[in-house]
């Protein structure tokens, strides 16, 4: 039987990859693709999401972007792809595609999307470029992981590590999607 590698660091960012490479660790830290969305669009929501707060499924926006993720690529195999802490919507000729709704989140998704990349050369050892897709507006964005693109994924990663190992969420800013937050009661009602 192979010995694990008993594995300690302050650095959430070593700590993460220690944790996907099976190392034990002694706090073992995971960041999934929703969580470094949140982390760019709400910090809130990332807290709240983090303490499994249940969301409201029948809120119109959220049932509509599931519906748009489950229809738009359908018919060109969704392949929903878990590695690890993350999951792939699809890869196309050895791109990893990441299908939004809408590019009303553009940077959030981009960050989503980098995160994977990263996620992929820094853990498996693969090198891949990513496209963001917008079925609805039929438009296409190829993403690479530049060495500033890493760089902000990395420090995204210690920002999401500070936030949900907070004892109580930051407080609520008014954005314009607030509205259309899942947790638009827990903050303003
Ligand atoms: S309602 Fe607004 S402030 Fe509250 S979690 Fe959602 S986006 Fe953040």
């Amino acid at each position: 039987m192979t010995e694990r590698k008993e594995s300690s660091t302050d650095d959430p960012v070593d700590r993460l990859l220690a944790t996907a490479r099976g190392d034990a660790v002694e706090e073992p830290f995971r960041v999934t693709g929703v969580m470094m969305q949140y982390y760019h669009v709400c910090e809130r929501e990332l807290w709240l999401a983090s303490r499994n707060l249940e969301i409201d499924r029948e809120n119109v926006n959220v049932v509509r972007g599931t519906r748009v993720d489950e229809s738009a690529y359908a018919d060109r195999g969704r392949q929903n792809l878990r590695l690890g802490m993350v999951s792939l919507d699809l890869l196309e000729d050895g791109r990893v595609v990441e299908i939004k709704p809408s590019s009303a989140l553009e940077e959030p998704a981009r960050m989503q999307l980098s995160y994977y990349l990263w996620y992929l050369d820094r853990v498996a050892g693969v090198e891949r470029d990513g496209v963001l897709a917008h079925p609805t507006e039929r438009s296409r964005e190829t993403v690479e992981l530049t060495r500033d693109r890493a760089t902000r994924v990395e420090g995204a990663i210690r920002g999401i590590h500070t936030i949900v190992t907070a004892d109580s969420p930051p407080p609520p800013e008014e954005k314009s999607y607030c509205d259309a937050c899942a947790y638009h009661d827990i903050c303003w009602c």
